[in-house]
């Protein structure tokens, strides 16, 4: 599905602590575009599973969970505006950042059916409006047409501390293996995109390097904290 008319998006993929999320959010807030965290979608279909008890890494029964699941896409009015996911009408926050959601939320994205689901979902998006979406396929499968994609990376001994710096209670290697060595649309830079080394980079240059390069001139308009 291609964007409403006029609508653009913004892919922005890498691994985990690569700076995606803050300098995605960022970037959104920017350009008045809607910001989109697909990870916290992966998030909310393993806690769902949980919640019901289905084996996440059963491709039938996480399959099942997403036929029966009512999808609701929210747009939610924030500073950037954010289109998530819904649970049966409720909006999973804390409950996403647990080491046993993550791993879950890593398990159930190996399944090859369950990526082509969720895909869908997040194409889907694209009728609320221009789009930032972060994410590890977003500029390969996702949104593979789209003329804006980067890819963030940083030093392993920087992601290394950053993770330190935010105390994430999370299986990080064992996600950062599963995610980029799973058959289905594994963690990699789409054709063409960008690639961004944030290592030594604050999140205003980042930022601005990307809305200069979408919009085709500098934007004045500074980062604010997430
Ligand atoms: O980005 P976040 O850490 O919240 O993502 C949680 C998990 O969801 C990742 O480890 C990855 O397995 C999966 N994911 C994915 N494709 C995306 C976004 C997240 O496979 N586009």
């Amino acid at each position: 599905m291609k964007p409403a008319p006029g609508g653009k998006v913004i892919a922005i993929d890498g691994p985990s602590a690569s700076g995606k999320s803050t300098v995605a959010r960022s970037v959104a807030r920017s350009l008045g575009y809607c910001y989109v965290d697909t990870g916290a979608m992966y998030r909310a279909l393993a806690w769902h599973c949980l919640q019901l008890g289905v084996d996440t890494r059963s491709e039938s029964a996480v399959m099942a969970a997403c036929r029966h699941w009512k999808t609701r896409l929210h747009r939610l009015e924030g500073d950037p505006d954010e289109v998530v996911l819904l649970v049966e009408g409720y909006r999973p926050t804390a409950e996403l950042r647990t080491a046993e959601v993550a791993k879950a939320a890593s398990d159930v994205a190996v399944v090859a059916g369950v990526r082509r689901w969720m895909q869908q979902v997040q194409r889907d998006c694209a009728r609320f409006g221009s789009l930032v979406m972060e994410g590890r396929d977003i500029g390969t499968a996702v949104f593979p047409e789209t003329d804006f994609k980067f890819w963030l990376d940083a030093s392993s001994e920087e992601r290394a501390r950053r993770r330190g710096a935010q105390g994430v209670v999370d299986n990080l290697a064992y996600r950062d293996h599963q995610d980029s060595q799973r058959k289905a649309t594994p963690l990699m830079p789409g054709l063409g995109a960008v690639r961004v080394d944030t290592t030594a980079q604050s999140i205003e240059q980042v930022v601005t390097s990307i809305v200069t390069r979408v919009s085709g001139e500098p934007q004045v308009k500074a980062a604010g904290p997430d």
